[in-house]
């Protein structure tokens, strides 16, 4: 467990948060643990009096003074003890919270940095407990192992050589007992880990469920699915539900085996106390000796808990070790140094790409050059590999084989948060906007950008005049994934997002296919302005030939492979796909 601890926090230092946060987690955890190990050792400061005003008051010897010392005494270790006990508390608390943001912000930052090949591999539930869930209980687990663990041991420590002291016939009990109490509870443990097993998968399956419907909710409202998917959770609730009476009955037998053990000790004090009496132990003695056994006896049940902890915190703390050691499949190169100056020119040199878990290549040899400033318009039957071209450029995958570079920089080393951040604009085909307001939702890519620049960019993405329209204008609230606005008002939107960090590249999947006549024509007006003014590379893929119309050249991609790269006048009479397209749409 510990190797894994050292594993998970070694992960989380390399990350600048993580050397920041570390040492001051490090020195709240230590003088927490400082401040409660020194209030456990008191509290045998406050039980020892009672032992010499018993042993004193039964040989008739109780003067005043010794009584009066013996109550500031205690009085006194109450005071400092509940000082110490409020320091750990304090240290505690803001060591665990400050772990807790640890945690979380290295967990969410590293998450979102394994990049969109990772993220398509792993199902939306999977990614949520892969950091919130795993995290809970790795709190658990650590608050369990620290805070609990670590004053039980003190005190059944405590307990046992104050016993041994005192007379080693209790010294002796208060060792055996915790000795048989930890044999019985490891072989509970041990007895009833397969129906912990069994919980596990079981709520991992409810759990799963659980975001599988809230994450879907529109999509399943949509489609008519809500019976199909309440039943199917239902159902999932229910073998749940069933196996855990089984496993919780189970468990019970075996929690019974504990109590005969606690029963079995009790049982066992009273022929200790005689022998000790026998010895001649004081009552001072006995009853001190009493109230440290029981207390620690009372205390063992927090092995228990720290047991139940680790095995739920373990699975956790390695799922989230093994996330964090898994480095990002696209990063920058070590030594690359950033271009400082970039015309926007594009070269694939006898790319191909295979997806994982794919036999064919999707991309095959795909060779040509785009030319600074030019606009380019992609077309090709679908699955003939647009997307993932326009993938390449944007360093969401990198080549099987092959060279993509910008202006001879190859992309394979770059930073890819620097091109898609400060190089290339992108407009998907199914654009995002956030919770936020429309020009948060603009700005987003250049947040330091004014609010003139914002308004600029609208009016090149044509949605200028519609935000005007809106009572609160540009803050107005578009509301989660930008339901409150049409599918044309989003795609314009994007379109502003994308222009405003003023890229070198734009790169645009099918910008016009959920747009209206009406905004279709504004849009492809938008692009007609974009690329007269030539300051810009722009690669459009598109399923209609009337938004690519002002290309200076067309690829033709046929089978993840370029058919052909010409203007569109040659195209219209080479017989490919532009004039397949053009053919049909005069239908
Ligand atoms: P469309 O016009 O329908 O969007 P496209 O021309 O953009 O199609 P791509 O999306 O690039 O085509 O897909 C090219 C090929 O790669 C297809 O055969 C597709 O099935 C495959 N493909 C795309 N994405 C993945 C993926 N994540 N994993 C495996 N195969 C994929």
């Amino acid at each position: 467990m510990f190797k894994l601890y050292r594993s998970l926090y070694r992960a989380l230092r390399t990350y600048p948060f993580g050397q920041k946060e570390w040492p001051h987690i490090k020195r709240e955890i230590i003088l927490s643990l400082a401040f409660m190990m020194a209030g456990e050792a008191l509290l045998f400061f406050e039980a020892y009096p009672l032992k010499i005003f018993i042993d004193d008051a039964i040989h008739g010897q109780h003067p005043l003074r010794i009584t009066l010392i013996l109550s500031a005494t205690v009085f006194a270790t109450y005071v400092v003890h509940e000082f110490l006990w409020k320091r750990n508390d304090k240290y505690r608390f803001s060591g665990m919270w400050r772990n807790y943001g640890l945690i979380n912000a290295i967990g969410v930052r590293h998450v979102l940095q394994l990049g969109s090949v990772w993220h398509l591999n792993h199902s939306t539930a999977e990614k949520e407990s892969v950091v919130s869930r795993n995290h809970k209980k790795i709190d658990v687990l650590t608050d369990e192992n620290i805070f609990n663990l670590t004053p039980t041991s003190m005190r059944v420590t405590t307990a046992v050589i104050i016993c041994l002291v005192l007379n080693w016939r209790f010294g002796l009990l208060s060792l055996v007992g915790p000795i048989i109490y930890g044999l019985v509870a490891w072989w509970v443990e041990k007895k009833s880990y397969p129906l912990h097993e069994d919980f596990r998968v079981s709520i991992k399956k409810v759990e799963m469920s659980e975001t599988e419907a809230s994450s879907h909710a529109i999509p399943i409202d949509e489609q008519g699915l809500v019976a199909y998917f309440s039943d199917k959770h239902e159902r999932v609730i229910v073998d749940h539900t069933e196996g855990e009476v089984d496993r919780v009955h189970e468990w019970r037998r075996y929690l019974g085996y504990l109590a005969w053990a606690l029963g079995l000790m009790r049982a066992c004090y009273f022929p200790v106390g005689l022998w000790a009496i026998r010895s001649g132990a004081s009552v001072g003695t006995i009853i001190l000796a009493s109230s440290l056994i029981e207390r620690e006896w009372s205390n063992l049940y927090r092995f228990m808990d720290f047991s139940r902890g680790r095995r739920e915190g373990m699975p956790a703390l390695q799922e989230l070790t093994e996330i964090l050691q898994t480095e990002p499949s696209i990063k920058a190169d070590p030594n690359w140094e950033q271009p400082e100056i970039i015309y926007g020119g594009i070269n694939f040199s006898h790319v191909h790409l295979r997806y994982d878990g794919s036999d064919t290549d999707a991309l095959r040899g795909l060779h040509f050059s785009i030319l600074p400033g030019e606009t380019v318009g992609v077309i090709g039957e679908s699955g003939a590999g647009k997307s993932t071209m326009a993938r390449l450029i944007m360093r969401l995958q990198d080549p099987t084989m092959g060279v993509v570079d910008i202006d001879g920089h190859d992309l394979s080393l770059c930073d890819p948060q620097w091109l898609r951040g400060e190089v290339i604009g992108y407009v998907p085909q199914e654009n995002v906007l956030f919770d936020t307001t429309i020009a948060e939702n603009i700005r987003i890519t250049a947040p330091h950008v004014s609010d003139y620049d914002v308004r600029q960019a609208a009016r090149l993405a044509n949605i200028d005049h519609f935000i005007e329209t809106l009572p609160l204008g540009y803050d107005t609230m578009v509301g989660e994934r930008g339901l409150k606005l049409s599918g044309g008002q989003r795609q314009r939107l994007a379109l502003a997002r994308a222009l405003i960090k003023q890229p070198y590249i734009l790169v645009l999947d099918e910008p016009t296919s959920a747009l209206d006549a009406q905004s279709q024509e504004e849009v492809k007006q938008t692009l007609h302005d974009l690329a007269a003014r030539g300051n810009m590379t722009i690669v459009i893929i598109a399923h209609r030939l009337s938004t690519i119309s002002m290309a200076d050249r067309v690829l033709e991609m046929e089978n993840g492979q370029v058919r052909d790269f010409d203007t569109i006048e040659r195209l219209e009479q080479s017989g490919g796909v532009y004039a397949a397209m053009r053919a049909l749409e005069k239908i």
